[in-house]
């Protein structure tokens, strides 16, 4: 059972009301440094382990800077989170920089930092070389494919756009040894939000079954095997938080067997978690603007989709809690809205909750990963503001809502006045 509490009271929440208007995202700073050294505690067993906290999760410098005081480097996937690494302290090989289709500039870029570049596909080699020089260390996306043993639980790898093929692994080591990079890595990404801490014990065992295989044939040595992101977290209160202490074991005795055993060690864990170590202290707050009875009851919010996509993009659960009336009987089903003009603008259908009346204060949990992040302005929807609750209690505002003036900001009305239509 995953306890869905609040680290804030009701009296609390509406002295920062008071302040900041809703809607807003507000995170948990303890909570996220206690999840942050418990992760990391888990994988003490292995000298060189990093987290590459995934910036796509919650792109914001002040968790960024507090993540890297923990010991996290940063993941990066674009020019504008390899520019925010930079700002928040975070380059060099600090960076992971795990990308896709990937445009020229972020490879300069990326360079320019003396980022870890991992490639995802064999013609990248060429490219990277061409337009930002080949760096002395270079890392692959292995996409697994259709691997008998993991079929059931990857999915279909084969159908995912990313990552190189099990020969095409062999021929791009080959490649960059050729050229004369002397320093090596691999990564694999295959499952995103899985629970089952066993599904990351096979995904080493495949990695590192192939880096003991490149490893004999080609002679190189990996420094780090990349595990990268996907640990899930338990966003309906039935379900379970991942075992770390099972998944780290499980993780320990492949190295044990695959890489002590085979002469490969050191080699470095590396992970890119994103979702796992901010998503379940993250709260997207908000208030009831209004309830309306039709054929459904639907308690309309003053923040929408454009503040938090999960549940219309994937129809995921986010719990939500009614704050102050916790122990009231949930016995109206209610429609959560937004105002977007598009009917999936729904936080969560059905869901049973205390009657509810206009100026409710409701929390939306589990929103500190892919919610502010996701964000999007159809509609003219603002972004809002992001909120730090912080080890001391005090609260501080770490990115300020939108205004109209910022939505309007990349159109030129000057121009418009004399425009002949
Ligand atoms: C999205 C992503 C992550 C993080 O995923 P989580 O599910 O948040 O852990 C890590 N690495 C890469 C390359 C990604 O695209």
């Amino acid at each position: 059972m995953a306890e869905k509490l609040l680290p804030f009271t009701k009296d609390q929440m509406e002295k920062i009301i008071a302040r900041y208007p809703t809607p807003f995202h507000i995170y948990d700073e303890k909570a996220i440094r206690e999840n942050a050294r418990a992760f990391k505690k888990a994988f003490s067993w292995n000298e060189g382990f990093k987290e590459f906290f995934a910036v796509k999760a919650t792109p914001n410098p002040y968790l960024l800077k507090i993540l890297h005081k923990e010991g996290f480097g940063t993941d990066c996937s674009s020019l504008a989170e390899l520019v925010m690494s930079e700002k928040s302290g975070i380059t060099g090989e600090e960076i992971m920089f795990s990308s896709n289709d990937t445009p020229a500039a972020e490879f300069i870029k990326a360079r320019e930092l003396n980022a870890t570049i991992n490639l995802d596909d064999i013609s990248h080699i060429a490219y990277l070389e061409k337009y930002a020089g080949l760096p002395p260390l270079i890392c692959f996306r292995y996409n697994p494919g259709p691997l008998k043993k993991g079929n059931i639980i990857i999915g279909h790898p084969e159908e995912a756009k990313y990552g190189f093929t099990r020969e095409q692994l062999f021929a791009g080591y080959k490649i960059c040894k050729e050229k004369g990079i002397k320093r090596f890595g691999i990564h694999i990404f295959v499952a995103s939000n899985e629970l089952d801490a066993g599904y990351f014990v096979e995904t080493a065992e495949i990695l590192f079954q192939i880096i003991a295989e490149i490893s004999q044939q080609l002679k190189i040595r990996f420094e780090f095997a990349n595990l990268s992101g996907g640990m899930g977290i338990p966003y309906r209160p039935e379900q379970e938080r991942i075992n770390l202490t099972t998944m780290s074991r499980g993780i320990k005795d492949k190295y044990e067997q695959l890489i002590v055993a085979n002469g490969l060690a050191p080699l470095k864990i590396f992970t890119e978690c994103g979702r796992y170590i901010t998503g379940p202290y993250g709260y997207l707050v908000s208030r009831v603007l209004h309830i309306k009875n039709t054929y459904k009851k639907f308690a309309g919010l003053d923040a929408c989709m454009a503040n938090l996509m999960r549940p219309a993009l994937y129809s995921a659960y986010h719990h939500i809690t009614v704050m102050g009336k916790e122990n009231k009987p949930h016995n109206v089903l209610y429609d959560v809205t937004g105002s977007l003009c598009e009917n999936n603008d729904k936080f969560a259908i059905d869901r049973a909750l205390p009657e509810l009346m206009p100026g409710d204060i409701v929390a939306i949990h589990d929103a500190g990963a892919h919610g502010f992040s996701m964000g999007f302005n159809y509609n003219g929807k603002l972004r809002s503001a992001e909120l730090l609750l912080r080890d001391n209690g005090e609260v501080v505002q770490i990115r300020r809502a939108e205004t109209v003036d910022d939505y309007l900001a990349t159109l030129d009305f000057k121009s418009l006045v004399g425009f002949p239509v």
